[in-house]
This record gives C-alpha cells, structure tokens and sequence, in this order.
C-alpha cells in the first residue's frame, strides 16, 4: 500500500473538490496524516496549533466525527485501493503550538467558551435582552453601563452573559475580563476579611475592564458583601468599564439589597428574558439537533416544543432524553417514543402546577425520602438537616422569598436560619459536583413537575 501521507495528498484533491471552500479549510486542510494501523485503520492527527487565542478543537472533532467521516473513510479507501475506517487523534497538550499573543493579551478563564451568540437563538421572549447583550459586547463601557438582565431559571442569562465576554474577548485579546457567580464575590469578600487581604481583593476585582456577575440576589442582605460590591462598582463604573450583571428579579425586587444597590443596578439598561414561544422553543431544538449532528424528524421538535413549555433547560433536558433513549434501545426517534418520554416531563395534558414553596417541599420530600413533619422539626441530623437546608436554598433561588417567609414555612424558623442554610448550599456548591447536580435534577423535577 502506498504510504499514509502519499494516500493523503492524493485525497485532499478530491476532498477539496468536494466539499465546501469554508468546509474544507476549517475541518479538512489541517488534519496531518499519522499512518496506517492494523492494515485498516488511516489515523489523522488535528493540527498542532490550536485556533486563534487558544479556543479548543473540540468542534472540530465533533464535526470530523459526525459529519464528515464516512466522506474521508470512502475517499482514502478508494485511494488506496482497499477498505479503510479513519480515527482522529487529539494531539497531546505539549504538542500543540500556540501562535504567538499580541502584547498584553489577556486569558479569560473565567468564561465558557461555548456559551457564543452564534449558538444563541433569538426569540420574542429575549429579544431585548438579546439587543443589549449585542451592543454591549460590540460597544463596551460605551452602551449601556451596569446591563442587567433578569429573569427564570434556564432561561438563557447566564449563557448571553457569555457570549458577551467571549464576543469582547475575541474582539479585544488584551480586555481584562471576568466572570464571576455572585457566590464566589461573597467568598472573596468574606475570605479577605478573615485573612486581612482586603488590598488583593480590590486588585481582583477593581482592575477590570469587565465584570461579569451572575445571579446577583444572593449578595442581598449580607452587609459587608454589599458594601464592597458597592465600592467596586463605583471604581468601574466612574472609570468606565463595563458592569454585566444577572438576577433571578428586577433590581427593585431582591430580596434585603440595600436601597443604594438597587438605584445602581438600575441606571444602565435593564432588560429581561420570558419563557421562550413556541417558536424560539422549535428554533432552539432545531440548532441544538444541528449543533450535535443528531437526527431528529420536524414532528418530534414540534411535539417536544408544544409539551415542555418552562425553560430552555428542560427543552434540551427533553431533547437529550429522547436521543439517549432512542440511543439505549437502539430504536428510531419517532412520535410514539418521544410520547413515551414526554411522560416524565409532563402531566397528560402538557399542563404544569406553577411553581410555589409547597411544590418545592414536595419534591424534596419525594427526592430524599423524608416527610413534611421531618423537615418541620427541630431534628439536626443530616439525614433531615441537608434536605431542609436544600429546599430552603431552592424557595428562596427559584421564588425570589425572602429569608423570613421560608422560616415561617419551615417550621416557623428565624430568619438567620435560612441564611445560614443557604449559605452552607451555595458554599458546597462550589466544591461539590454531586450535589451540583442533585440541584440540577431538582429544579428540572420542579419546574416539570406534573399534574
Ligand atoms: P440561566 O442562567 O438563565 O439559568 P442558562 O444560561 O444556564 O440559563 O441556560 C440554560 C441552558 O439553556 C444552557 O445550556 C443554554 O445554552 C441554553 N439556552 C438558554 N437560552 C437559549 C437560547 N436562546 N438559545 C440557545 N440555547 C439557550
Ligand atoms: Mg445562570
């Protein structure tokens, strides 16, 4: 057989007679031929350097493995003369080449670099949110200073704020940009004032030329948090970096933020984001199927479209349900088993009970197993405590109450006690994934909860 990187040449010309200029150049011309394994297998590496400033090459693995590797296999196999499979390689870390940085270029750590507005659909529901989001990344500090945007969970906020970072950083390399959860302000906060290093917090936060917050509410309340937040947001604002902030609420509705705060956050642009129409729900499913190369007929987006009407969240929870379990039973995505699944998601008729402190208890209850009574009670074993600590979290993140109402519900506590809970939740948060993601099937359960 001739040589692998002979076989290549020879492909590539057929390839790029094949394929799109733009499909060519970003998914083929770079691939570097390693050899031939087994007699069968051609091996291709991804090329050495990654693309510009460093984004990963994840897409373009997905892309060679689902959209084009049936083209490449058929094509050195005919070259060859003889039946051969393709495998990509990822080239190790070391052996990826950076190009060179411009002076002062920045990394961005903080940001997720799949969170883009080119994979952001714009619907009715978000359009202004949407609008804001465009011009502050095209204009930053220029358009509108603080852009808040609130609204639901799952929703989309956290993602736009990303984009928006991810748009400047693209834009501007040498941008100082972060992103931070409200939860790691408040540790930031409480950590300098235990160990006395007030000097770098300001340094981290005050140096900026973006600051990305996300779910603000969680600083209403806690004084000392406040009042540095406060600060830092004086020290941006007045020397004319961009503030982008997300809340589950309108400024004037957190919970216990102080009168100053709530003036502040609303004197940029406030704009808010709406549980998606039918639409935006069809156009979102329609770019997630396109995203991941899946194939999923028109009937069965409309179907998911019409029954989970909440959050974008459980829209895709859906949509990857129903891949994995037509995936698990090695059956075709039809109607009638997408019907099947739709069942967990939603009551007979695609009606949902809304969202209240009753519902919340509830599945918490059904979820860790324990009884109202038990939750009520003055028991502190973590068997009972977690799950109350949990359902306080989630009555005050997803309903926006104030700490004294989910007290008075819970058993007629003090007001300190739900602070204190949902403290200890937002703390493990950070560390601990499997209770991430118990959270995460928890408001999933909650907002499709069924009749
Ligand atoms: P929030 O921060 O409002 O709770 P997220 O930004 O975490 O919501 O969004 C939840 C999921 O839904 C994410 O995977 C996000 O990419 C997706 N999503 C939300 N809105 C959209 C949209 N308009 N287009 C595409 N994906 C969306
Ligand atoms: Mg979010």
């Amino acid at each position: 057989m001739q040589p692998a990187s002979v076989i290549w040449e020879k492909s590539l010309t057929i390839l790029k007679e094949e394929m799109s200029d733009a499909s060519y150049r970003n998914f083929i011309q770079g691939l570097i031929p390693l050899g031939i394994d087994d007699g069968n297998v051609f091996m291709l590496s991804l090329p050495r350097e990654k693309n510009a400033y460093g984004y990963s090459n994840e897409l373009q693995l997905t892309s060679l493995r689902h959209v084009y590797m049936e083209t490449i296999a058929r094509i050195v196999s005919n070259v060859a003369g003889t039946e051969l499979t393709v495998r990509f390689n990822e080239p190790t870390a070391d052996e990826i080449e950076m190009p060179p940085m411009p002076d002062g270029y920045c990394e961005c750590p903080s940001l997720i670099r799949r969170y883009t507005f080119d994979n952001f659909v714009m619907g009715e529901s978000n359009r202004f949110a949407y609008a804001g989001a465009m011009a502050v990344a095209k204009a930053p500090a220029v358009a509108y200073n603080p852009l808040y945007i609130h609204g639901g969970v799952g929703l989309g906020k956290t993602h736009l704020i990303h984009a928006i970072g991810n748009y400047i950083h693209a834009s501007n390399p040498c941008a100082k940009i972060l992103y931070v959860p409200s939860e790691t302000f408040i540790t930031d906060v409480i950590t300098s004032i235990g160990s006395n290093t007030r000097e770098q917090l300001r340094d981290k936060y005050r140096t900026l030329d973006v600051l990305i917050i996300d779910d603000i509410q969680f600083i209403g309340g806690k004084q000392s948090t406040e009042t540095e937040f406060f600060n830092v947001f004086n020290a941006l604002h007045n020397a004319n970096k961009q503030i982008i902030i997300t809340s589950d609420t309108a400024p004037s509705a957190i919970p216990l933020l102080s009168e100053r705060l709530k003036t502040r956050f609303g004197c940029g642009l406030v704009a808010d984001i709406q549980e998606p129409d039918f639409e935006t729900r069809v156009a979102i499913l329609n770019s997630r199927i396109q995203q991941d190369s899946l194939d999923v007929d028109e009937e069965v987006i409309k179907l998911v479209a019409e029954h989970v009407t909440g959050n974008v969240r459980s829209l895709e929870g859906c949509l990857n349900s129903i891949v994995a379990y037509a995936d698990f039973t090695n059956k075709p995505i039809t109607t009638e088993l997408a019907r099947n699944v739709l069942k967990d998601f939603v009551g007979k008729d695609g009606s949902k009970r809304p969202v209240t402190l009753e519902l919340i208890r509830q599945v918490i209850c059904d979820y860790y197993d324990v009884t109202v009574e038990e939750l009520e009670s003055e028991r502190r074993d973590q068997r009972i405590a977690r799950p109350r600590q949990i359902a306080m979290y989630l009555s005050r993140s997803m309903l926006g109450l104030s700490n004294p109402a989910i007290g008075e519900f819970y058993g007629n506590r003090h007001y300190s006690t739900v602070m204190h809970a949902c403290d200890q939740i937002e703390k493990k948060l950070k560390s601990d994934s499997a209770l991430k993601s118990n959270i995460d099937d928890l408001i999933d359960t909650i907002n499709n909860n069924k009749n």
